[in-house]
């Protein structure tokens, strides 16, 4: 018997199921899995990152003070207050290892992002999941759900997988409600998506127990350079860059993310892009019988009669080269979240939809 035994917890952790890019034997195919920006990223960026490819050879600056500074400027925060991660995730995984342990609860909703368990088993805290309201983030259920031993509050406003989002005044009251030592962790993921919203950024300026995550992911399609950011009060983000590795955001992911959050142009366009779509393909696929929550985002989840409608709607659908996300890893088994691509694409869904519907083979 070997000795060598991992932490408690670590082999609770089921490995991350990304979203799916390829079909055998299908050509054109178009990956709708993974909320990816069907446009890509703003060439500003793409220029911005092949330019720091000649530097590769230097370490990155480890203080990320241009990036902190350009995200400062655009979004109206404190520049000393922004940590830059590698990806989101890693500043949701500095949040768990930092407050959260052995004996600790990390509370989340039924439908939360993978992450936040993944991210606490690995602090070897104890992940706790609360309802939702018909996909909804439930504030009640949350503040029900606490206890003197939890110490992060995980939501994603707007929700992935389920596209909704929750009013200031429920976060408020969320935040108000939280036991003295909980840290509150509004995941702001698609924040972009929402014209106008600050994501959380008064309630954090006005309280000492709320932190957000933001990403380069999403809207501004850069998910492979690995780039997003946690912003909150000092106190919080001195200690998360305590466990933050010096070097942990590469050049190239530096320079594109700053160029990226400087073109608010093509920001823009992306928004109103995938506005425009996202209502076209919900009107069309609920006119076929296959409803949707309003989506605050840029994917919608596609509700089915059943499980097995689902399944088989997402086979029909793989084999016109469309590859949607499954998501009964997220308690939703009779779903299938659809990311918004650009026309031609919800064009193919609205279609091979309605052939499903329709009995086509
Ligand atoms: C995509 C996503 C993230 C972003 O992860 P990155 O590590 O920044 O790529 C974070 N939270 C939610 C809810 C997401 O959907």
């Amino acid at each position: 018997m070997t000795k060598i035994v991992p932490q408690p917890g670590i082999m609770e952790i089921a490995l991350y199921q990304g979203g799916a890019a390829h079909v055998a034997g299908v050509t054109n195919v178009v990956k709708l899995s993974s909320n990816e920006n069907p446009f890509g990223p703003s060439p500003r960026a793409v220029q911005a990152m092949q330019d720091a490819a000649a530097q590769m050879h230097r370490y990155p600056s480890s203080d990320h003070a241009a990036l902190r500074q350009a995200i400062g400027e655009v979004h109206d925060l404190d520049p000393e207050r922004i940590i830059c991660g590698a990806g989101s995730d890693e500043i949701i995984a500095f949040l768990c290892q930092c407050f959260a342990g052995p004996g600790d609860e990390v509370l989340y909703t039924e439908h939360g992002f993978a992450m936040y368990r993944i991210s606490a088993l690995a602090a070897g805290a104890t992940p706790v999941e609360v309802k939702e309201r018909e996909r909804v983030t439930d504030v009640d259920a949350l503040l029900a759900g606490c206890t003197e031993r939890t110490k992060l509050v995980f939501i994603a406003n707007p929700n992935n997988p389920t596209g909704t989002m929750i009013s200031e005044a429920e976060v408020t009251r969320l935040a108000d409600g939280l036991p003295e030592g909980a840290l509150l962790v509004l995941d702001g993921a698609y924040a972009e998506y929402v014209d106008g919203f600050d994501a959380g950024k008064a309630l954090i300026e006005a309280r000492d127990n709320v932190v957000m995550t933001r990403t380069f992911s999403k809207i501004y399609g850069l998910g492979g350079a690995r780039i997003g950011y946690g912003y909150g009060p000092k106190a919080i983000v001195d200690v998360l860059n305590r466990v933050r590795g010096p070097f942990n955001v590469s050049v190239t992911a530096l320079a594109g993310a700053e160029a990226a959050v400087r073109d608010t142009d093509y920001l823009d366009y992306c928004r109103v892009e995938n506005a425009k779509w996202r209502s076209w393909l919900a009107e069309a696929l609920a006119a076929l019988g296959v409803p949707s929550d309003t989506s605050c985002t840029n994917f919608i989840l596609a509700r089915f009669a059943d499980q097995a409608e689902a399944e088989a709607c997402d086979t029909f659908l793989q084999g016109r080269g469309l590859i949607t996300r499954r998501v009964a890893g997220y308690n939703l088994p009779n779903a299938l979240r659809i990311t918004i691509g650009d026309e031609e694409a919800c064009r193919r869904v609205a279609q091979a939809v309605k052939d499903f519907k329709d009995g086509a083979q």
